[in-house]
Order: structure tokens, then sequence, then C-alpha cells
């Protein structure tokens, strides 16, 4: 059986999360351990994006707050 190890905490599962990111395969045993690696960070309250967040001058915001915070005013959180 090929077992392989999760990229961001090393534990060893027979049925690990697989995500390929620009043609790189990457391993992972949970969900979680897969958001914490692959998930943008908000670039103003430094929150894990899982959603759609928004994304503003090539910088990740969780939402338009955020953006208003960080002195971005022109986007508007999706309804
Ligand atoms: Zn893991
Ligand atoms: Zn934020």
């Amino acid at each position: 059986m090929n077992v392989t190890a999760c990229k961001v905490c090393g534990n060893e599962y027979d049925k690990p999360i697989t995500v390929k990111v620009d043609g790189e395969s990457n391993v992972y045993d949970c969900f979680e351990c897969a958001i914490h690696d692959l998930a943008p960070t908000c670039t103003h309250c430094r929150v894990k994006i899982v959603g759609h967040g928004v994304e503003a001058d090539g910088e990740m915001f969780c939402g338009a707050h955020c953006a208003g915070q960080s002195g971005i005013e022109t986007l508007r959180d999706r309804a």
C-alpha cells in the first residue's frame, strides 16, 4: 500500500487527500491540514480565508471590511 505522509503534520494515512496546485501534488491527511497549507491569509487580520474572500492589488482579504482597513476602498462584499 502506498502510504503518503501529510505535508503539514507528517501523519501517515492510507486515504490521503491530494490537492494539485500548479501541477504539483500536495498530500494531506485531513482538510484541516490542507486548509492550513493552501488557504490564503487575510492581509489585514491574518485569518485563514476558506470562503470567497476578496482580492485587491494582489493581496487577499477575508472581506471588504479588511480591505478597507488596509486602505482599499473600492471593494464591496458579495452579497
Ligand atoms: Zn496533517
Ligand atoms: Zn480579514
